[in-house]
């Protein structure tokens, strides 16, 4: 076979696009690929008949609180992006993002460890040590790299990972690269962590793994208890805080700064991909051995292209933005307790930790949750219907993200809405 036809043999295992182009070349490849094509159909018809099927709805302006979406006239208020403080679209964060561009070109063409690492990676590196008071820190394209690396260097045969079962999907499949001992407590769960860590008691290392927020829920995750259990059963904490850092917290230090307890965890992992400037990336934050580990074995690290300049830069400005004031920061907060108290007094079911920007408003049937979507951008809303397999099955929600960046009035169009709406497919009264 020559090099087009082993790419068309494997095009219809890439990606949507690739097998709509398959598609129009029917004919072309080879017959196992016909018989593959028949059974993805199958599957996918499965996942449309559940009602579980996402449709990607397309933007074509900047992620901002109001935003212009492809088919939609005018212009729509956005209340699903993990832009918790706006900064995605912030002016100083694009200007940043354009002089990098201009100094250091459109990437690096390489890792790190060849020739991939400039000025602008070790700064941000430094940067977001001190932010999180930790010794060293270390970049990656991702969090979900960040998390896929981090388990298999650290952890040996003779080590073992007890894991909150609802962590993110990033952390369960860096976990799964790992040969430690692997341990699941139930989610939230203090007295069943405890008896994970006694089972655990002969392990060599024992790292005790939670997000901080998880964030179906909005919910935080008991990280005083956790670090208790941890010291009285010598384990380490490791805290994947990509729904804190930047605005939890009095001044966006994330859940430990949430609970007045900075430092109690040993290792943060975290994502510039939401609050701080929304571009990309993701680090690992922690004990300078472990840091220095990271860069020798990891193999997201060492085997995937450096980060972009000017999505470096970006992050850099959003952490010197968020560093220098907490205005944004208490922004959020109050438009997450405007939006809450509102629904609630509607009679929504709103779940979630009552200073999280996270709101989930409870619906249940999956085939609800996304017909109130859809009526909701029919109002000039933009929020997600989520059913399973991101949540569980008979627990289907739209989740609502409040930014800084939206008005009182903005926060006010979206409960206004979510009333009429409600009332109509009688979810209230
Ligand atoms: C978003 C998220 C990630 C992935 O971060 P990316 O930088 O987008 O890869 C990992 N963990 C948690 C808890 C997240 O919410």
């Amino acid at each position: 076979m020559d090099g087009i036809g082993k790419l068309m043999r494997f095009r219809p295992l890439l990606s949507k696009n690739a097998l709509s182009c398959f598609r129009h070349a029917r004919g072309v490849g080879t017959a196992a690929a016909t018989e593959a094509r028949d059974i993805l159909d199958k599957e996918l018809d499965g996942i449309r008949e559940a009602g579980t099927w996402k449709t990607e709805r397309v933007i074509v302006s900047k992620q901002a609180p109001s935003i212009r979406v492809e088919g939609q006239g005018s212009s729509i208020l956005n209340f699903c992006a993990n832009n918790y403080l706006g900064l995605s679209s912030h002016p100083e964060v694009i200007e940043a993002g354009k002089m990098a561009l201009e100094t250091h070109g459109s990437g690096v063409s390489s890792t790190r460890f060849i020739c991939g690492t400039i000025d602008l990676h070790k700064e941000l590196e430094q940067k977001i040590a001190r932010f999180h008071g930790r010794e060293d820190a270390i970049l990656y394209a991702s969090c979900f790299d960040a998390n896929a690396g981090i388990f298999e260097v650290l952890l040996g045969p003779e080590d073992a990972v007890i894991s909150d079962e609802l962590n993110h999907a990033s952390i369960i499949d860096g976990i799964r690269l790992c040969k430690a001992k692997r341990m699941r407590y139930k989610h939230r769960d203090m007295a069943d962590l405890e008896t994970q860590l006694k089972d655990a008691s002969s392990c060599r290392m024992k790292l005790v793994v939670t997000d901080g927020v998880f964030s179906m829920d909005g919910n935080v995750t008991p990280l005083p208890e956790i670090c208790a259990l941890a010291n009285q059963h010598n384990a380490m904490v490791f805290i994947d805080e990509c729904h804190g850092t930047g605005f939890f917290g009095p001044t966006g230090r994330g859940t430990e700064e949430y609970f007045g307890m900075e430092g109690c965890s040993d290792i943060i992992n975290s994502t510039l991909g939401k609050a701080l400037g929304g571009a990309a990336g993701g680090y690992t934050a922690g004990p300078q051995q472990l840091v220095e580990l990271l860069r020798q074995r990891s193999r997201p690290y060492l085997f995937s292209n450096a980060l972009p300049p000017a999505v470096v830069a970006c992050a850099s400005k959003a952490l010197d933005l968020i560093i220098a004031n907490d205005d944004l920061n208490k922004k959020v907060l109050s438009n997450t307790k405007q939006f809450r108290a509102k629904m609630q007094d509607a009679g929504f079911t709103v779940g979630g930790d009552p200073a999280h920007p996270i709101c989930p408003v409870m619906l249940g049937d999956a085939r609800l949750a996304s017909a109130f979507a859809d009526q909701m951008l029919e109002r000039g809303i933009y929020v997600i219907g989520f059913s399973f397999p991101v949540v569980p099955t008979g627990k289907a929600r739209i989740r609502v993200q409040l930014s800084a960046a939206h008005t009182e009035q903005e926060v006010d169009r979206a409960v206004d809405a979510f009333v009429d709406i409600g009332r109509k497919l009688n979810v209230i009264s």
